[in-house]
């Protein structure tokens, strides 16, 4: 059946597609080429038989995922991810987060971004805990929220540490979370020094405090390709740092249509800040 749904356009189509993604450094243009010279060296039928092949493959493995994914849904139930600013945890929300893993039987996971996730929630509890968690003003990750700062510990609880990275947190906080629908997806992460324990230089918004004020990073990111961020701004003031991070949002706002990383931007030619 597989062998029949592959004519010669859909072919030319699935070949030019693995090009696109497996060779990056033929240049655009030249794709399309590179596929007619595979047919020229090969001849059609050939070609034909390696696309179902390939289509085969690709069926299977996605079939496997498929698999696995219900697999992992029935065997684990959900999540639910309370946002901590700062990475503080409030006593009685620790407290409430135990006793509700103890008598519903779920884990508890300490996330990358410094929030609290709750894993294997049986999802027949969902609402109920949630109640109970928001009763004492938790706040749940969703769509549209505004990202919170990663940051490290800073001043006074690092002896390295130049300002309130808290202080910083809740500013920024304070002038943008009411914001509605941010658009996914940049981070933004703070450190209390140039030593950058928060990896602010693989985040899309980044501030780092140092002896003459704060430098300013935009365009980083981590995953499989990590980029480092450009430098954008030296020795600006916590107000100066604000209207930066309002600029870089609306700036965002403006080019993403639902999610963008920052990187994406730095080289669009209206993008509002040069490197330093
Ligand atoms: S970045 Fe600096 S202030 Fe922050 S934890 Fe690391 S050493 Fe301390």
């Amino acid at each position: 059946m597989l062998a029949q749904s592959v004519n010669e356009d859909n072919a030319l189509l699935i070949m030019e597609n693995i090009i696109k993604l497996y060779c990056k450094k033929i240049e655009h243009g030249k794709k399309r080429q590179r596929v007619f010279h595979i047919i020229e060296k090969m001849g059609f039928d050939k070609f034909k038989s390696l696309c179902n092949a390939i289509m085969t493959y690709f069926i299977r493995f996605f079939d496997s995922f498929k698999g696995a994914y219900k697999m992992a849904d029935k065997s684990t139930g959900v999540s639910i991810t309370i946002l901590l600013p700062a990475g503080r945890l409030p006593l009685d929300v620790m407290k409430a987060t135990q006793d509700l893993a103890e008598k519903y039987n779920f884990g508890i996971y300490l996330s990358l971004s410094q929030n609290l996730r709750l894993i294997n929630v049986p999802e027949s509890e969902v609402k109920k805990i949630k109640e109970k968690l928001t009763a004492l003003g938790a706040d749940f990750k969703g769509p549209g929220k505004f990202p919170l700062p990663r940051i490290c510990v800073g001043k006074p609880h690092c002896s390295l540490g130049m300002v309130d990275t808290e202080k910083l947190s809740r500013n920024i906080l304070a002038r943008f979370s009411k914001k509605e629908k941010t658009k996914a997806k940049f981070k933004i992460a703070i450190s209390g020094c140039p030593v950058c324990c928060s990896w602010i230089k693989n985040t899309d918004i980044s501030i780092a405090a140092d002896s003459d004020g704060y430098t300013v990073y935009a365009g980083g990111k981590g995953g499989p390709k990590p980029r480092t961020a450009k430098k954008i701004k030296i020795n600006a003031t916590e107000d100066e740092v604000l209207d930066i991070v309002e600029t870089l949002i609306n700036f965002h706002d403006k080019k993403t249509k639902t999610k963008q990383r920052m990187y994406k931007l730095i080289d669009d030619p209206d993008f509002p800040f040069s490197a330093v």
